[in-house]
């Protein structure tokens, strides 16, 4: 019979994810969510006219999450969280290669390492939230109001200059250079 000592019946278990490791925010679209089936590999089962149909779907999920936007903090959640990813592929894993990475950490970081983790993504949200506080100098005010042609390492979404630049551009680029080079805008 279910229930407890006072003969109130159990209710039904909610498994809690540890909230040390939130699971990362996205706006993206992520096949997991688009195509769930494909990465429940073990509902997947080999046939005579495919008895490859798991390794292949296999295949087909980890390709999925290799170009995920948020693979690796995915990675660490279902990590972290064993009892709600008993199952299906995560981050590009499986099962089996979740258990041997939760050991590999707990022989690095020990038994508590999901704590030593969150206690590094603290500290590095702090030191970025640090590195943004500190005001930019004038001289990378400056560099900033470049209008230069194209800055092939920049992200998106900045756009490249489809047009050569004006001549009123030019001499502003020339006069935030030079204020630059004289050492006043430093
Ligand atoms: S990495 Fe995680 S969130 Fe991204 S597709 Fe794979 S399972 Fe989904």
């Amino acid at each position: 019979m279910s229930g407890n000592r006072t003969g109130v019946p159990n209710p039904p278990a909610i498994v809690l994810a540890d909230d040390r490791i939130p699971f990362p925010d996205t706006d993206q679209v992520l096949c997991c969510r688009t195509s769930p089936a494909l990465f429940q590999i073990e509902d997947i089962p080999n046939t005579d006219q495919d008895p490859r149909a798991r390794e292949k779907a296999l295949a087909k999920a980890k390709h999925a999450c290799s170009g995920c936007p948020i693979v690796k903090d995915c990675l660490k959640w279902a990590l972290a969280n064993p009892a709600l990813t008993q199952t299906g592929v995560w981050a590009a894993t499986t099962k089996r290669d979740r258990t041997q990475l939760r050991k590999q950490l707990v022989a690095r970081l020990g038994e508590d390492w999901v704590g030593v983790v969150a206690e590094q993504d603290r500290l590095r949200r702090e030191r970025a939230r640090a590195v943004r506080a500190v005001p930019p100098t004038a001289r990378e005010l400056a560099l900033a109001r470049l209008e230069l042609e194209s800055i092939p390492t920049r992200p998106a979404p900045y756009n490249r200059w489809k047009e050569p630049i004006t001549p009123a551009q030019a001499a502003s680029n020339q006069r935030v250079l030079a204020l630059v080079a004289s050492g006043k805008a430093a």
